[in-house]
């Protein structure tokens, strides 16, 4: 498979063609967020770098060194990922799969690939890591993945060249996805979900293919549309009991609950300001989340951006390990005083 056959990514695409037109470098990062496809794009790039006959597009296919890779199979190919047993790719690990080897001529054809998932590479292991790409064999080339480029150490940072993945659009998502559930054999989902899928995923197919797999995200959202839609009906006091029961139920999902609810606000302050359904993340709730009156429609745009930033402020106090009691109780009657006009 070439790069022509993967979906979207042009610039990258144009990038690695004119890296194997030419004598390629030692060390790349494919740099995006989780799910945006670092994978396919690395495994398509090491073909190309170890085939015998490489095109711009990516490996013939047909050489015996493709051969070899397309049944997982090529000596001169080495993956340091995360064991699904750690936390970390450990040390010990990074010694024995690179420093060991590294030096070992290929035992196939000119080059050596080594690909390696740095989001599991802690100060140690990028340390260890860092005395082969500095000095790495002319056969050798490296393809490390990050989804984010802060957790790098600026002396590994400064080895590498980086390939950025952007995100999609939402078509590209919906071609990703309708690829997977082909591939998959499995029944399509309907146009209208994948969708409202790869909106909500934000460019990302492995977040929307996730949610789409999920067996709770479905009910979750929908529990959190009939929470937002009942929260201008709420006291104080129920917001407190029953507010504060629903976000304490999906307490282990709480940031996805977060991510919904912030999605919802979002698309009323679009249709107050636009009165334009077509970017609405829930197209879904067109009818629900518009607001009729004008009077209140006057009011409802700066309350609704005060509850964005609190959804905002809740989500980074959750990721900093704040109190999930204080935040949900601030976030419950912010919601319930700025909402309750919308
Ligand atoms: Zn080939």
């Amino acid at each position: 498979m070439g790069f022509a056959a993967l979906v979207g990514q042009a610039d990258l695409k144009v990038r690695l063609g004119s890296i194997l037109k030419g004598e390629p470098g030692h060390a790349y990062i494919l740099s995006g967020p989780l799910g945006i496809g670092k994978s396919t794009f690395a495994q398509v790039f090491a073909q190309a770098l170890l085939c015998q006959e490489p095109t711009p597009d990516g490996g013939c296919g047909a050489c015996d060194s493709c051969r070899h890779f397309s049944h997982q199979a090529h000596p001169d190919f080495r993956t340091l990922l995360l064991d699904p047993a750690d936390k970390v790719i450990k040390v010990e690990r990074v010694r024995q799969t690179i420093q060991a080897d590294i030096a070992l001529r290929p035992q196939f054809g000119r080059r050596k690939v080594y690909l390696v998932d740095a989001d599991f590479l802690n100060e140690q292991g990028q340390n260890t890591l860092l005395k082969s790409l500095e000095e790495p064999p002319d056969f050798v080339t490296f393809i490390l993945m990050a989804s984010g480029l802060e957790r790098l150490l600026p002396t590994v940072l400064s080895r590498l060249t980086v390939l950025a993945l952007q995100r999609y659009r939402d078509e590209e998502v919906i071609a990703i996805l309708a690829r997977e559930w082909q591939a998959s054999g499995q029944a399509m989902p309907d146009a209208e979900s994948l969708a409202f899928y790869a909106r909500y995923a934000n460019g990302v197919p492995g977040a929307a293919i996730n949610l789409l797999m999920s067996s709770w995200f479905a009910d979750l959202r929908q529990e959190t549309i009939d929470f937002y839609h009942q929260i201008g009906s709420f006291s104080r006091s129920r917001m407190l009991t029953a507010g504060f029961g629903f976000f304490d139920a999906n307490r282990a999902r709480a940031d996805v609950l977060l991510d919904i609810l912030a999605s919802l606000v979002r698309d009323q302050i679009v249709l107050l300001m636009t009165g334009d359904p077509s970017h609405l993340t829930n197209p879904d709730q067109f009818a629900q989340l518009a607001v009729r009156d004008e009077k209140k429609r006057q009011a409802a745009v700066p309350g609704l951006m005060r509850a964005a930033a609190a959804i905002t402020a809740a989500r980074r106090g959750l990721a900093l390990n704040a109190s999930f009691e204080g935040l949900a109780c601030h976030l419950l009657l912010t919601l319930r005083k700025e909402l309750i006009h919308a």
